[in-house]
């Protein structure tokens, strides 16, 4: 059976329909934007639009066709991406790019924009496709992350720049200094060397950067002890500390170096460095050493006619004539009470010459250390009568060590908390057993010694600066004290504070080994 030919057409026609619906409910369906324009007409006006362009836009269909394009724009007219449109519809051509637009609200939203031409069997455009996507959240990522980067180059510049003066800064001290410094590598290469130590052992930074420290000169630094103690610079973070060098160096002849060496960390590509600083001591020990051999001769050539005078005083006081006045008796008693103490700053100084070159002798024998504590504060405290000095503890033990040196260090301890505090009435001296030491405290309630001060108490000729016109004294007994404590293996130090007062407290072994 045929079907006749204008069922044959309605047939064709109704296929074609239901085509069109599916692409058209297609396109509706899109969660892109797209819109149809009619090239063919004035100004290019919006012929169709699907449900996405106008949830995009806020705008609704009726609002939307009729309209050109450019409304979505508003007054933001400028923008270079307007020209490109113009000029690829002139020429019927496709484009992509990103637009600003804005929404029905006034709301911007960046618009993802590809523009495709429709052409008829003659060539010409008829339409435009524009399919449109709302990519403003990727923009605004996009922009902030935009933004730390320029804020992160500005910041990157800034200390970039401020890493630049720092390293000028460094380098200016670093030639200025008068001490000489290396910079040497992990493997002990010199990376660089200061003006100073090129002019100090006359050598040029040519041939001192690049060699191994160990290369140096006549191989001067080649030391093990000072290997040994480099070596545990990097891992350990153990700096070298006053390490002395002795040698015929070359150009410079006999000289002596200290030695300090540190880690230097830097971060990022750099490797760890050292750091070391040379200082030439020579002339500054030849000094110490005059001034040593001077108070050595000057306590010893004091100290001959100091005792043939004390002689003469006892001589007097024991020929005191019946007839004389009391006045007479008086004067000679002062006079041996200030060869007494004339006598004891002697001594004192005497010891400290005999602690430099060494010659401090100990005879170590057992004592009763509570008796000696006793009979030390029993003298003390009848030269003293404003003081009350209490003893605490005990240690009931016999220990073995230089007596009389013992007895000069308590001495010393309870004559400075007297001296040092004018206005306490009480000394305490604590005595106890700790392990196999037996500890002396000695604490008043005087005027407190600095943090600052506490760190050189026990250095020779330290005395604390607000004391100095106040105060008699030379700033040796804690050196001595120190000495003479060392000496027999056991430790001092002190405890104060500033106003409060001051512990003074030292150890000794009972048993020495040696
Ligand atoms: P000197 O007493 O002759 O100055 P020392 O070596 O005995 O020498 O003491 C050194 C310095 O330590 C003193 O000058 C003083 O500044 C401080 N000092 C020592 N003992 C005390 C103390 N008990 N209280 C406060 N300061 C003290």
């Amino acid at each position: 059976m045929s079907t006749p030919d204008n069922e044959k057409f309605h047939f064709a026609n109704n296929n074609i329909r239901q085509d069109f619906d599916l692409l058209t409910r297609a396109i509706d369906a899109s969660v892109s934007g797209i819109i149809i324009t009619d090239n063919r007409e004035p100004d290019n006006p919006i012929i169709y639009c699907n449900s996405a362009f106008e949830k995009i836009s806020g705008y609704t269909r009726s609002e939307i066709i009729g309209h050109n394009c450019r409304f979505l724009q508003w007054e933001d007219r400028s923008q270079k991406e307007r020209s490109i449109i113009r000029e690829a519809v002139s020429q019927g051509k496709s484009c992509t790019l990103e637009i600003r637009n804005y929404r029905k609200n006034g709301d911007l939203f960046w618009n993802e924009l590809f523009i495709s031409p429709v052409v008829d069997e003659n060539n010409n455009v008829t339409h435009f496709i524009g399919v449109q996507h709302d990519v403003s959240q990727r923009k605004k990522v996009e922009q902030d992350l935009w933004q730390q980067q320029e804020v992160m180059e500005r910041q990157i510049v800034k200390r970039a720049n401020s890493l630049r003066e720092s390293e000028v800064f460094l380098t200016s001290i670093i030639q200025t200094v008068r001490e000489s410094l290396l910079v040497l590598d992990p493997d002990f290469c010199v990376v660089s060397a200061n003006d100073h130590f090129t002019k100090t052992f006359k050598v040029t930074s040519e041939e001192t950067v690049g060699t191994k420290l160990y290369e140096l000169g006549n191989h001067q630094w080649d030391i093990p002890k000072l290997r040994e103690l480099l070596v545990d610079i990097l891992p350990t973070n153990n700096p070298v500390e006053d390490f002395e060098v002795e040698y015929d160096f070359p150009h410079i002849g006999r000289k002596l170096m200290l030695l300090n060496a540190y880690r230097i960390e830097l971060e990022g590509q750099f490797k760890d460095q050292i750091l070391l600083a040379i200082e030439d001591i020579t002339e500054k020990r030849e000094i110490e050493r005059r001034k040593d051999d001077f108070l050595s001769i000057a306590s010893h050539e004091l100290k001959t006619p100091l005792t043939t005078i004390k002689g003469y005083v006892q001589a007097m006081e024991r020929m005191i004539p019946e007839n004389a006045g009391e006045r007479f008796a008086n004067m000679l008693g002062k006079t041996s009470q200030y060869l007494d103490r004339l006598d004891n700053l002697i001594a004192e100084l005497l010891d400290v010459s005999r602690i430099q070159t060494g010659n401090i002798e100990l005879h170590k024998m057992p004592f009763d250390f509570d008796k000696m504590v006793k009979e030390t504060v029993d003298i003390i405290q009848s030269a003293s009568g404003n003081h009350q000095i209490q003893i605490t503890g005990n240690s009931e033990i016999l220990v073995s060590a230089d007596e009389s040196h013992i007895i000069q260090v308590l001495n010393n301890l309870l004559s400075n908390a007297i001296k040092y505090a004018p206005k306490a009435d009480k000394v305490r001296v604590h005595i106890s057993k700790v392990s196999e030491f037996v500890k002396v405290s000695v604490t008043d309630k005087g005027m407190g010694i600095s943090a600052e001060d506490q760190k050189k108490i026990f250095e020779r000729f330290f005395r604390a600066v607000e004391i100095q016109q106040s105060f008699p004294g030379m700033g040796i007994g804690l050196y001595i004290c120190e000495q003479i404590i060392k000496n027999h293996n056991g430790t001092i130090w002190v405890e104060s504070e500033k106003g409060k007062g001051s512990t003074f407290s030292f150890t000794l072994p009972i048993n020495p080994t040696n």
